[in-house]
């Protein structure tokens, strides 16, 4: 694949305060594109980050026909530019696009596209500890057409933000009682940009209260729980860490898989089933809950500092006598900046 490449004639880069970056809110000098014409990908390109000039007629403003990704590059101690499993959200990528009618993309033009823009940017990957390049892959349709039916063409962008921690402490979450996110059968494994716009309203209000994140349950029987903001959850009870099956209604994410992959290596013992919000306050009742963490990309591994559920709330242990997540959060993180050895082959040399 070539890729054209027009470099900013003046980087912004000087004009950062890189101890004090607001999430998602500071760009990078680049951005890649490239455009399916209806049969093939076309045109890959980088060029300085700008705004982008569509149709007011396409259906990704009207009917949602559009999905992301989220992923990191990090530094290494040794200075490297690495890059935290693209593969695994080249695949996820194809899945959301498969699920909208949206084309397949190669693996090699999501996962070099990603390369190149980090490689020409990697200056902006903050050194500070806990600091990272987020990166943001998306797919729009493009069609300038105002009925309802998927698109014949598409745009694919990646940009890329320095960012800091997501939540700045320990997270407080409310069970929604009420929404909910996703529903058997739906979109709720694809992330695809409608599912997010859903969540707003609840999580507003549920803000209003003083939560920071809402935690949904099940959208049939509302009894088992599924995930948090962009997080998925693990709890641990008794000495057994358990995270809900994926089963077509949570988002799979790779920071999950990843927990758990080093959760087996460490001997940590794992349940991946089906759990109910009442069995999470069971365990909370009769002192046997340790723990409660989410994890992705931008939070990482975020600690619940509480669950509240109906008006009642559990207050989880203080962030030191955790050693499960502690633990998980320390091993990544060691992994993530070259500390320790990348059994998984999971961080990509830029
Ligand atoms: C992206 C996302 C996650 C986390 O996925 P990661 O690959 O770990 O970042 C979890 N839940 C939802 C709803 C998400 O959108």
């Amino acid at each position: 694949m070539q890729i054209q490449i027009q470099r900013t004639s003046k980087s912004r880069i000087s004009e950062v305060d890189f101890n004090n970056i607001p999430f998602g809110k500071v760009f990078s000098d680049h951005m890649f594109i490239v455009d399916f014409d209806g049969k093939d990908w076309v045109d890959p390109r980088i060029e300085p980050y700008s705004n982008l000039s569509v149709s007011p007629a396409i259906s990704a403003l009207h009917y949602g026909q559009s999905i992301f990704e989220g992923l990191k590059a990090y530094r290494f101690d040794n200075g490297e530019a690495r890059i935290f499993r693209p593969d695994a959200n080249w695949l996820r990528m194809n899945k959301s696009a498969e699920r909208l009618c949206m084309p397949q993309m190669d693996q090699n033009m999501f996962v070099e596209g990603i390369r190149r823009l980090v490689e020409i940017d990697q200056n902006w990957i903050p050194e500070k500890g806990g600091y990272s390049l987020y990166i943001r892959p998306f797919m729009f349709a493009t069609d300038e057409y105002v009925g309802i039916r998927p698109s014949e063409t598409y745009r694919f962008v990646i940009f890329t933000c320095p960012v800091g921690s997501y939540y700045s402490g320990m997270v407080n979450v409310k069970v929604s009682d009420h929404y909910v996110r996703a529903f058997p059968r739906g979109t709720g494994y694809a992330k695809v940009a409608g599912n997010y716009a859903a969540g707003m309203m609840p999580l507003k209000h549920a803000r209003e209260e003083g939560f920071d994140q809402l935690l949904w349950l099940d959208g049939k029987e509302m009894k088992y729980v599924e995930e948090s903001g962009t997080m998925n959850l693990f709890f641990v009870i008794d000495d057994t860490l358990i995270t809900p099956v994926a089963d077509g209604t949570i988002l799979e994410g790779i920071t999950r898989d990843s927990v758990l992959k080093l959760a087996q290596d460490l001997e940590i013992k794992t349940q991946v089933r089906k759990i109910a919000i009442e069995e999470v306050f069971e365990a909370y009742n009769y002192g046997k809950l340790k723990d409660a963490f989410g994890t992705g990309t931008a939070a990482t591994i975020a600690q619940l500092n509480s669950i509240t559920y109906k008006g009642y709330k559990m207050q989880l242990p203080p962030a030191e006598e955790r050693p499960i997540s502690n633990l998980l959060g320390q091993t990544l993180d060691d992994i993530r900046h070259g500390r320790t050895e990348d059994r998984y082959n999971w961080m990509l040399k830029v």
